[in-house]
Parts: structure tokens; C-alpha cells; sequence
């Protein structure tokens, strides 16, 4: 039974196959979430992203996760908002898809996303929600390895957006 869960946490404590790095397209590290992550992982995980040579907006690139918990990292820099009319809704979809075909990839059984874009990137949380739980509710459909996915919110509003969002997914 494939699974998809969401909870209130600190995505740098949880005991996933891989944890989903909201990165910037340098690789190179930054605040929010991406900071918390290098924070948590050491040094290691920089020296890693160097040799990655950065990231497209929505594609996905993996490295381990050195001191944290989870035993890899995929790193994947998600949109950010122009207003709407710049493709951000297919490349914010692009980065939750191409997250989860890597985890597949690697045969991670278990994977935690925290909410890609939402934060310094400015999209708009009610409209970022449906698509990350639709396109992770789809992959979960037809997925070998990926069994269980967790989406790990950093403060209440995030969790109830994620919530209601799902919600409204599964009643269709
Ligand atoms: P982006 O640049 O993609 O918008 P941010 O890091 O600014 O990324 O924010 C993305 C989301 O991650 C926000 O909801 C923010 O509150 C959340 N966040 C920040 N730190 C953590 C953490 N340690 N664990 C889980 N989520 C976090």
C-alpha cells in the first residue's frame, strides 16, 4: 500500500531514504531550507554539490546525506514566482516528478519533500499545495520502490494548506 503523509516537522530530522533539498540552481547552498539542510548534512555535502556543477530550474540532481539521518539528498531548485505566466505551475510540477523519478531511481522505499517554492520564492502556497500533492499522489500510483512520501511543513499554515489541498485530491 503506497503511501502519502503530511506533518508538521524539521525535514533535516527525518529518517527517510532521501530527503528533497529546496536548492537554487548554483547547488551551492542558501537560506531556508536549503541552509537548514547544509546546516545539518556538514561540509561533506557542499564538496559534493560543487562537483554537480548546479541545477536546471525543475530537474533534480542526488548526493548523500553525509551526517543526517536520511542516506541521500535530492537537491532539485523549484520556480520562482513571476506571477504565474511564466511557466512556474509545469516547472514547480517538473520538480516534485523529477525529485520522485530519481528516489526511484535509487530505490529509496521512503522519501521526504518539504514545501519547494513557498518560501523566498514567493509561490503562492494555496495554488503550490494542489500540485505537489497531485503529482506525488500520481507517482505513488504506478511507483516500484517509492512506497511511502512524506511531506514535512515547517509551520501551520503550510500544514493546513498541504491538508486541504489533499483533501479536496482525494474526494475526486
Ligand atoms: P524556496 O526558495 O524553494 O521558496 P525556502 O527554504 O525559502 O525555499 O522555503 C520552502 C519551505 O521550506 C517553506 O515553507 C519554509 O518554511 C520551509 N522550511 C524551512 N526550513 C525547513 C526545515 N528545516 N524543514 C522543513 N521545511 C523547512
Amino acid at each position: 500500500m503506497n503511501g502519502f503523509q503530511i506533518f508538521f516537522g524539521d525535514i533535516t530530522t527525518i529518517h527517510a531514504d532521501a530527503i528533497v533539498n529546496a536548492a537554487n540552481t548554483t547547488l551551492l547552498g542558501g537560506g531556508g531550507v536549503d541552509g537548514a539542510i547544509h546546516c545539518a548534512a556538514g561540509p561533506d555535502l557542499l564538496k559534493a554539490c560543487r562537483t554537480l556543477h548546479g541545477c536546471q530550474t525543475g530537474e533534480a540532481k542526488i548526493t548523500k546525506g553525509y551526517r543526517l539521518p536520511a542516506t541521500y539528498v535530492i537537491h532539485t531548485p523549484g520556480p520562482i514566482w513571476q506571477g504565474g505566466s511564466c511557466g512556474e505551475a509545469d516547472l514547480l510540477k517538473n520538480s516534485y516528478q523529477n525529485s520522485l523519478k530519481l528516489a526511484e531511481a535509487y530505490h529509496c522505499h521512503t522519501v521526504a519533500f518539504p514545501s519547494i517554492s513557498t518560501g523566498v520564492y514567493h509561490f503562492p502556497l494555496e495554488k503550490a499545495a494542489p500540485i505537489a500533492c497531485q503529482t506525488i499522489r500520481d507517482f505513488l500510483k504506478s511507483s516500484k520502490h517509492v512506497t511511502e512520501v512524506f511531506m514535512v511543513c515547517f509551520d501551520d499554515e503550510t500544514k493546513a494548506a498541504y491538508e486541504k489541498a489533499d483533501a479536496a485530491i482525494q474526494q475526486i
